[in-house]
């Protein structure tokens, strides 16, 4: 098939929900990536931070493969290896004490603010279900997460959103005393917002905020969808920002390109949603699970140890171009954000990218968003940098 003969069939059948670029690919191998054409590309994206370990891996082939052929998915109502497997492993990492498995960002935070409102029903009844969120956020794209998210654009057309949501400013704590109340059960944040334009929270700020969950006997609940699985340096930000939440979610990284997420629960609150309260059908599916363990295996012997540097090479590269448009850029670890001067667009810079053959992401606040596979060479770092500078300049 050629790519206007695609291109006619997705505009001919799909629902136009994407604003696509014109782009097919096809196939690909580390953090390379081919079109119909077989022309390569660049991969400073991973999806949107979901290959985490790159395209064709060996060992996260093999391991796929091997689960597909042996069982491809059993019913939550039974025991299943894998899922029970990649539980011990998680917890192990983060001082966690239990997993649940899901299927996609927003659910694993439908998860948390369902365990948020439980475990504050069971402790003092009615009445105290509002969740605290930071503006800029981004949960989801559900109708109870889209209420999480503070983002005002977000909260269109589907009314009647769910209610008991409640918007502060990041890096405020007065602020967020500004909207508590007798009526809060937890605060849900982002460590980095992603899409809101990869803004990093202030150590500071989060110190205090886990200092009030405690003191209020709210839950501090971290969404670590886009952050975890490695991206900013440590297996999750939290590890880096001296705090250990009551609960977090995770999903885009989590089996380097299959769909799974999860939530994970301290002790606190490990046992809040009991026989009946919570299912999803698929989650923790053993091919995703045994893709997950395969993630964890990589991460542990070729990745997570590297991505600092990784980061900190693209972020001063790119501060180094001698380019007019490059105002500065932001980030953890391999979740970066360039900042652009004003009357550069960072869609139409995107798509420049793009046409040139780097795959690149956009995020809030006019910012270009680089989230490369952790696996990445530096060859491909240096072509990826190589397409930016031309492009600029
Ligand atoms: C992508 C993202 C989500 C939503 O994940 P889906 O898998 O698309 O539902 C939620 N929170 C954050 C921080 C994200 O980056």
């Amino acid at each position: 098939m050629t790519f206007d003969e695609l291109k006619a069939l997705d505009h001919q059948y799909t629902m136009q929900t994407y604003g696509r670029f014109d782009v097919a690919i096809d196939h690909g191998n580390g953090a390379t990536l081919y079109d119909l054409a077989g022309e390569p590309y660049i991969d400073f994206a991973s999806g949107i931070g979901v290959n985490s370990v790159g395209y064709a891996h060996p060992r996260w082939v093999a391991a796929v493969s091997e689960q597909a052929g042996k069982l491809a998915h059993i019913s939550n109502l039974y025991y299943s290896e894998p899922y029970a497997r990649l539980a011990e492993r998680l917890c192990q990492r983060t001082g966690m004490s239990a997993a649940f498995f899901g299927n996609s960002g927003a659910e694993a935070n439908e998860g948390l603010i369902k365990l948020a409102r439980k475990y504050s029903f069971d402790r003092y009844g009615k009445g105290r279900g509002t969740i605290l969120t930071l503006n800029q956020s981004f949960h989801g794209r559900t109708v109870t997460t889209l209420a999480a998210t503070g983002q005002e654009v977000f909260h269109n057309y589907f009314f009647p959103f769910t209610e008991g949501f409640r918007y502060a400013n990041a890096n405020d704590i007065a602020s967020v005393e500004g909207v508590a109340g007798h009526d809060v059960c937890a605060v849900l944040v982002e460590l980095v917002q992603g899409e809101g334009g990869v803004n990093p929270l202030e150590p500071e700020f989060v110190q205090k905020l886990a200092e009030l969950c405690a003191k209020r006997d709210w839950l501090l609940l971290v969404d670590e969808v886009q952050t975890g699985v490695g991206r900013t340096g440590s297996l999750f930000a939290f590890q880096q920002y001296g705090i250990q939440p009551d609960a977090i979610s995770f999903a885009k990284g989590i089996a380097g390109g299959l769909p799974m997420s999860g939530i994970l629960a301290s002790e606190r609150c490990a046992a809040v949603l009991g026989p009946g309260t919570h299912a999803t059908t698929f989650g923790g599916n053993p091919i995703c699970a045994a893709a997950a363990l395969a993630v964890q295996d990589i991460l542990d012997d070729e990745a997570i140890a590297g991505v600092k540097e990784k980061g900190d090479y693209l972020r001063k590269a790119i501060e180094q171009m001698e380019v007019p448009c490059i105002k500065g850029t932001r980030g953890l670890g391999l979740m970066i954000g360039v900042e652009l001067e004003e009357g550069v667009n960072n869609k139409e810079l995107a798509a420049e990218l793009i046409a040139n053959r780097l795959l690149v992401l956009t995020a809030g606040g006019n910012v270009l968003r680089l989230l490369p596979p952790l696996t990445i060479s530096q060859e491909e770092l240096d072509q990826g940098l190589e397409i930016i500078r031309h492009t600029l300049s």
